[in-house]
């Protein structure tokens, strides 16, 4: 049986290095995609995975990586995580803050998903998983583009699921609440120290990215859940949002 093989979005750094590293424990040969070239240099020397720079926003940077990583091997799971954090309350943010988080979170999946269908169509039992949000099951206030960006995630896993059934391809997401990553660090460090009050008020311990791994491990070999939601429920997600930072 051929090796199977993922290649994952930022897969430098947090989740999609979580998932790297249980991957490729697991025997799949593992690609790895990011803009931090100094991040992915590291974490590829450390599990032994393939590297490959990538821009998400960039669809012919997409096509040449999937072209590249796919001469090794067929591609049996596309992980499209990349992301970022949206900066600022949206009342304040500028249009270059709305084009950054909806261009990285929404416009990058879509380019993922459009590049890897002739690569997972070819392969039997293949699957594209998308990181979503909880923030895609209940609007986060103080999120509002990043939640937009991440309910686009999920209805695109949804259309996409039933649409791609009929050539042989799962489609699938993760819905992560409050993950113990540099994208949530980078938030929590600048809030004052009522936002941190009330985060630990509100029972929001962060979640180990192991967690969030193994939940992509089963849903990428599950026949029937669609989405996986991992770590505090949206709801809880949605009240601490309003005591992050603006
Ligand atoms: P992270 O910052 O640790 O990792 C994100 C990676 O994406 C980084 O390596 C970064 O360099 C890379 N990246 C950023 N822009 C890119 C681009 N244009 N092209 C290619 N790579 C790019 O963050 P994380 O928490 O592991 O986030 C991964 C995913 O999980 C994101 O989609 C995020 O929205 C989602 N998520 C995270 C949490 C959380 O609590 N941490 C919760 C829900 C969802």
């Amino acid at each position: 049986m051929a090796e199977k093989a993922i290649f994952i979005s930022g897969g430098a750094s947090g989740i999609g290095r979580a998932v790297a590293t249980l991957f490729a424990a697991k025997g799949w040969r593992v690609g790895i995609g990011d803009v931090d070239a100094a991040a992915m240099a590291a974490t590829a020397d450390a599990l032994g995975v393939e590297a490959h720079a990538l821009d998400v926003r960039d669809y012919d940077q997409w096509v040449a990586v999937l072209n590249a990583f796919t001469r090794g091997g067929p591609l049996h799971v596309l992980h499209n995580n990349a992301g970022i954090a949206q900066g600022g309350p949206y009342g304040e943010i500028g249009r270059d803050e709305i084009d950054r988080v909806t261009d990285i979170n929404f416009r990058g999946v879509l380019y993922g998903a459009r590049a890897a269908f002739p690569h997972l169509a070819r392969t039997p039992g293949s699957c594209l998983l998308n990181t979503a949000s909880a923030s895609a099951i209940w609007g986060a206030p103080g999120l509002s583009a990043y939640s937009a960006t991440k309910f686009g995630v999920r209805g695109l896993t949804e259309a996409l699921d039933g649409e791609w059934a009929a050539a042989g391809i799962r489609v699938r997401s993760l819905m992560p609440g409050f993950i113990d990553t540099p994208l949530l660090k980078a938030s929590i460090a600048g809030s004052n120290q009522t936002a941190r009050e009330k985060v630990v008020e509100a029972g929001l311990e962060f979640t180990p990215v192991e967690e969030v791994a193994q939940a992509a491990w089963d849903l990428v070999h599950s026949d029937k859940a669609l989405h996986a939601h991992v770590g505090p429920t949206a709801r809880r997600l949605a009240f601490a949002a309003r005591w992050l930072p603006g």
